[in-house]
């Protein structure tokens, strides 16, 4: 469990940290130029965006059964597949397959469900190198550190950086802050471990049920090393991550693309439909999909949460979120940081374990104002932060209504009651009045608020008594 206090004093130490905030800030600014290039006209921008929405809620209104239609489909193109309620068995199943081929040596594509499982070092602890090989999951692996950013794992780090760790970590890697001369390095070590690799493991970004087909994308051609190269491909899947028909794809992969990184499309989609045909000369003799539900179908039965679902994880909502942008991922500990990690985090490891996320924003929208799917955060904040005071009727969020905060609960009582009566809000008003000259607070639980800000202070006279002076009869 998160200590409820974490997220602030990470996000206060990464503010008081000069280069993850330059690093990010350089990063940012330019994915939001880019991404503003790509969705110039507003028009196109707004019909697909509506588009890849109802393709979403549309696979969302039909789960269980396009869940079903995809194992079948699966099946029949010869992909097995296995299903796990959480992230413990997921990590067992990978095991047990890996142990089944006496795979000891696994590369990995980039996926966030891995991390979400906590693969890297299950499979470590049993003895099973696992190897990430999309380069910026590659540096932190190297580092031994978590994602910062769910499309850009590194992007915490600048190229210098980089260079120290290639250098400390890379035997015969020399020094150098030459960026193409840093990924020839690690090219050259990971080529060696895609020709070595008894199996590869990859995440996934659609699934269609209609023709049984994982579609992955990627810009370094190693998700396609990754799946093609050894002899075992083992994918891993959220259950959200299905979508009903074929032409479901071209627009959720425009609307994917264009928002993460501002391109068209990526260089490579790779649609994988099953193991290599006998008259096939590569390919993976076996592929298995794994299944996993951890949380998501809990999400599912709530049917305004169930929104959280449409992620397609672009990561658009974080390069454009004034708090995500200003402290980066790390102050969040989660495998999603972000806007939508506000809302998909306390969801999955419940409100009290996550209190202080859902709070963590400033409720601007700037989230929802890129979002490709729609999906409406601010609204899943405020429902959220209700949910962690007061658990609504049937409520199926996890651990809802054990994060109240007295504090808060009483300041709420206390708006309720000023703002409840005419002759209450009178009262409270000339009181401010009075005591406009008490010393504004230093400390206590309104120092966050006032060690940045100048605190108002009350006007000498109330409206009320202004417009009485006057004559202006009461309402
Ligand atoms: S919530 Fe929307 S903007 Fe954020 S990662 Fe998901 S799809 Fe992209």
């Amino acid at each position: 469990m998160t200590d409820s206090t974490n997220f602030s004093v990470r996000s206060t130490a990464a503010l008081k940290n000069g280069e993850v905030r330059a690093n990010f800030r350089r990063a940012m600014d330019g994915l939001m130029a880019k991404r503003a290039a790509v969705f110039a006209d507003p028009a196109e921008w707004q019909a697909l965006r509506a588009l890849g929405a109802s393709i979403k809620a549309r696979a969302l209104a039909r789960l269980p059964a396009l869940l079903v239609r995809l194992e079948e489909r699966c099946r029949a193109n010869g992909i097995a597949v296995h299903w796990a309620e959480n992230a413990a068995e997921a990590n067992e199943l990978v095991l047990s397959l890996l142990r089944a081929h006496g795979a000891t040596r696994l590369v990995k594509g980039k996926s966030m469900v891995s991390e979400e499982m906590g693969l890297n070092e299950f499979l470590e602890e049993h003895g099973v190198e696992s190897l990430e090989s999309d380069l910026g999951e590659y540096v932190i692996q190297l580092d031994h550190e978590t994602p910062s950013h769910i499309i850009m794992p590194a992007i915490h780090k600048n190229r210098r950086q980089i260079a120290r760790l290639f250098g400390e970590k890379i035997r015969n890697a020399e020094y150098t802050e030459d960026v193409d001369a840093l990924t020839a390095i690690a090219r050259r070590v990971l080529r060696k471990k895609f020709e070595e690799a008894d199996a590869g493991l990859s995440g996934v970004n659609f699934a269609v049920a209609e023709t049984g087909t994982l579609v992955l994308v990627e810009n370094e051609g190693n998700g396609r090393m990754s799946t093609h190269v050894p002899p075992l491909h083992v994918a891993v899947m959220g259950i959200e991550k299905v979508v009903e028909r074929l032409e479901d794809v071209p627009p959720l992969l425009s609307l994917l693309t264009r928002s993460a990184t501002g391109q068209i499309v990526t260089t490579y989609v790779n649609m994988i439909s099953g193991p290599r045909a006998p008259d096939e000369k590569d390919g993976p003799r076996e592929v298995h999909l794994v299944i996993l539900d951890n949380g998501r179908s809990r999400i599912f039965q709530d049917p305004e949460l169930a929104a959280t679902l449409r992620c397609i994880r672009c990561g658009a909502c974080m390069n454009h979120c004034p708090v995500y942008t200003r402290v980066g991922g790390h102050a969040y500990e989660a495998v999603t940081p972000g806007p939508i990690g506000k809302v998909l985090n306390p969801q999955m490891e419940g409100l009290a374990a996550r209190r202080e996320l859902p709070h963590a924003s400033s409720l601007c929208g700037a989230c929802v104002e890129v979002c490709p799917v729609e999906i409406p955060i601010t609204e899943l904040l405020v429902r959220l932060r209700g949910e962690a005071a007061h658990a609504s009727p049937g409520s199926t969020v996890l651990q809802a209504g054990e994060a109240l905060d007295p504090a808060e609960d009483r300041a709420w009582a206390i708006w309720r009651w000023v703002f409840g009566s005419p002759s209450h809000y009178r009262l409270a008003s000339r009181l401010l009045t009075r005591l406009r000259f008490v010393p504004r607070p230093r400390v206590g639980p309104l120092r966050a608020w006032t060690s940045v800000r100048t605190a108002p202070r009350p006007a000498p006279r109330s409206l009320h008594e202004l417009a009485k002076e006057r004559g202006v009869p009461d309402a």
